[in-house]
C-alpha cells in the first residue's frame, strides 16, 4: 500500500524573533510557490513553543502545518511551565513530537511517561509523532530491536494498538541525530522493517498505514536514498529543517 509521506521539521531550541520571522516567510515563499504541491508529501514545521503562533499565522492556508516539540501529558492544572496538548490544539497545532530522545536523556522522560503524552495528546486530537531509537551502545550490544519495541510497547499497553491509527512513529537512532552519523539506508530500512513487522503482530492494518520516519542527520544529500527504502516514509530533521532551501530540498527528495 503506498503511505502517503510526512517530513517533520524540528527547530528544537532555535531562532530569535528576526531569524524565526525570515525561515517562516521562506517556508510560505516555497509553499505558496507549490514546491511540493505533488500531494504524495506532508510537510510540518514544530518550533519553539513560544513560536508557534507565529509559526500559525505565517502558514495559515498553506500546505504546511504546525507542530509542538514536546507537552504535557495532562490536560490543564497546577504545572508550572507545562503546556497541554489541548491548548496547542486550540490554537491550531496539528502535530507533536513526543519521546525524543534529547526528553528521554536530558529531562529523564520514561517509556511510561512517554505513553502518557501520547495518550493525552491523542485525546487532545493531535498526531503524536513517536519518537524511538537506540543509543550508541545499545547497538553495540545488539540490543537495538529489544530497546525500540520496548518504548513502542509501552505506548501500545497504554493506548492500545487501534489508537496508533492516528500516531506517526519517528526511529530516530540516538547515535545519528545532531551528528552527522546518519544510519546507512540498510540499517535504517532494518529497523523500520522490524517495527513494522512487531506491529503487524498486533494489527495488520496498523502496520500497513502508519508512517514511520527516519531522523538522524538527514541532508538534502542522502535523503533520496533513505526514503527509496521500502519502510521509510518520510524523515524527522532537525538540524537541516533551520535553513529553508535545505528543507525544501529534503521535502523534494520524498516526492
Ligand atoms: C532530531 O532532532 O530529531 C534530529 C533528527 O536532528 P538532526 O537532523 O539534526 O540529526
Amino acid at each position: 500500500m503506498a503511505r502517503k509521506f510526512l517530513v517533520a521539521g524540528n527547530w528544537k531550541m532555535h531562532g530569535t524573533p528576526a531569524s524565526v520571522d525570515a525561515l517562516l516567510g521562506a517556508m510560505r515563499h516555497f509553499s505558496d510557490a507549490q514546491a511540493w504541491s505533488s500531494g504524495q508529501v506532508d510537510v510540518v514545521v514544530c518550533p519553539p513553543s513560544l513560536y508557534v503562533p507565529a509559526a500559525l499565522a505565517a502558514l495559515t492556508g498553506s500546505s504546511v502545518a504546525v507542530g509542538a516539540q514536546n507537552a504535557s501529558e495532562h490536560e490543564a492544572g497546577a504545572y508550572t511551565g507545562e503546556v497541554s496538548p489541548q491548548m496547542f490544539a486550540a490554537l491550531g497545532v496539528r502535530y507533536v513530537i513526543l519521546g525524543h530522545s534529547e526528553r528521554r536523556s536530558l529531562f529523564g522522560e520514561s517509556d511510561a511517561l512517554v505513553a502518557a503524552k501520547v495518550q493525552q495528546a491523542l485525546s487532545a486530537g493531535l498526531t503524536p509523532i513517536l519518537c524511538v531509537g537506540e543509543t550508541f551502545n545499545e547497538r553495540q550490544q545488539g540490543v537495538t530491536s529489544t530497546v525500540v519495541q520496548r518504548q513502542l510497547d509501552a505506548v501500545i499497553a497504554l493506548v492500545g494498538i487501534d489508537a496508533l491509527h492516528d500516531c506517526v512513529i519517528a526511529y530516530e537512532p540516538v547515535w545519528a541525530i545532531g551528528t552527522g552519523m546518519t544510519a546507512t539506508p540498510a540499517q535504517a530500512q532494518e529497523v523500520h522493517a522490524f517495527l513494522r513487522a512487531h506491529l503487524a503482530t498486533n494489527s495488520a492494518a496498523i502496520a500497513t498505514k502508519i508512517q514511520i520516519l527516519y531522523g538522524g542527520s538527514v541532508k538534502a544529500g542522502n535523503a533520496a536514498e533513505l526514503f527509496a527504502c521500502e519502510d521509510i516514509d518520510g524523515g524527522l530533521i532537525g538540524g537541516a529543517s533551520l535553513n529553508a532551501e535545505e528543507f525544501l530540498a529534503i521535502c523534494q527528495a520524498a516526492q
